[in-house]
């Protein structure tokens, strides 16, 4: 489930224009995404318009409007067209209390008469239990029974404010799986970075669905990363959920340029570094054989692997580079030039591009070598 259009968009300072929601969304369903949570209808005008026109694109993933639980919210998600609809509550007291100014009482009410309301109407029903991680756990499990009950599909366990770690999630998330007997979504932000992790171990505990963003984006340190989720599933958990991860990075980059929202270069599965190598002993085994350093193969994920020349290269990174350029240089060649590359790359704080090593070479040996 993803909710780049939702929670990523709820990012403080973060807007997409309407065309680039219909490209995201357009990109989330062509890699596979299941279901795409669109927007929240009710906000009414361009956010309507966008959820509305998604709904129209007819793709094969499932659109869900974001909802509280209150019917002129649902009754919006349904006039766009939306096959499935989340309706979110908070379940802790503290937020019961100091933000809603209610009670667990009048909660439950307004989630049992919105989900009756909206199963009537809709094909699938996603009961959001908002700040389900400092809720207190009976009341969890009865929200979660009651919710099941009205008709909902699923509950989305949100760890609203990143407080869990993997340990407490997977206890946590198996006794409301045991004791409610419901399909749960795992919900969880980073901001103990740990989000991607959290929601593997919902998965071990029983979970079977995701919330995740591009990126990671979302509100402060963010969501899940769809990325991460599903190449972590893959490679760690044994679950290929035949995602076409070859155009992560393609998404990735317009997602980080739609909402103005760099990556770092050592973001997992998709930073400009994942396959760069620079250290000697790293990319002399990285260029013998790729699998001493490298989890998976750059291309998977639509990367290209790169031995950076630096002051922790070594020569057989030196030799490599140069042939490249058609040198094939003798190890003693190659010393003279690890020297000057690791004096070079000091003074400017900096790896060198192609053309400072051609210089040096220049500067050595005395003969133009870009033929
Ligand atoms: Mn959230």
């Amino acid at each position: 489930m993803d909710t780049t259009l939702r929670d990523g968009e709820q990012t403080a300072g973060v807007v997409f224009s309407n065309q680039e929601k219909i490209r995201i969304a357009r990109m989330l369903d062509d890699i596979g995404v299941h279901q795409i949570e669109a927007g929240i209808p009710v906000m009414g005008g361009k956010e309507q318009e966008a959820v509305e026109s998604i709904c129209k694109l007819g793709l094969k993933a499932s659109i869900m409007g974001w909802n509280r639980p209150v019917i002129k919210d649902i009754e919006a998600s349904l006039a766009c067209g939306c096959d499935a609809v989340a309706i979110s509550i908070s379940t802790s007291d503290i937020h019961i209390k100091n933000k809603l100014n209610t009670t667990r009482g009048a909660v439950l009410d307004m989630m049992v008469k919105a989900t009756e309301f909206a199963r009537e109407r809709v094909d699938y029903i996603s009961v959001n239990a908002e700040d389900a991680s400092r809720s207190d756990m009976n009341y969890l499990v009865e929200f979660a029974t009651e919710a099941k009950k009205a008709g909902a599909d699923r509950i989305r366990y949100c760890d609203t404010i990143g407080i869990l770690d993997p340990f407490t999630t997977y206890e946590r998330v198996q006794t409301v799986i045991e004791r409610a007997g419901v399909e749960v979504e795992m919900h969880t932000h980073n901001d103990f970075g740990m989000a991607t992790a959290n929601a593997l171990a919902g998965v071990k505990a029983g979970a079977r669905f995701i919330g995740v963003t591009v990126n990671g984006l979302g509100e402060r340190a963010g969501n899940a990363a769809l990325e991460e989720v599903v190449m972590a599933l893959k490679h760690i958990g044994n679950i290929n959920l035949g995602f076409k991860t070859e155009r992560f990075v393609e998404v990735s980059e317009y997602v980080s340029r739609a909402s103005g929202r760099m990556l770092p270069p050592w973001k997992a599965i998709v930073g400009s570094n994942m396959f760069a190598h620079e250290s000697g002993i790293h990319a002399d085994g990285a260029l013998k054989n790729p699998i001493t350093y490298e989890v998976f193969r750059p291309e998977e994920v639509g990367l290209l692997r790169q031995i950076v020349i630096g002051k922790h290269s070594g020569t057989a990174s030196i030799k490599s580079k140069f042939r490249e350029y058609g040198k094939e240089l003798t190890n003693e060649q190659a010393d003279m030039i690890l020297k000057q590359v690791r004096a070079l790359s000091v003074d400017m704080k900096r790896s060198l591009f192609d053309k400072e090593l051609i210089y040096i070479y220049e500067d050595l040996f005395g003969e133009q070598s870009d033929k």
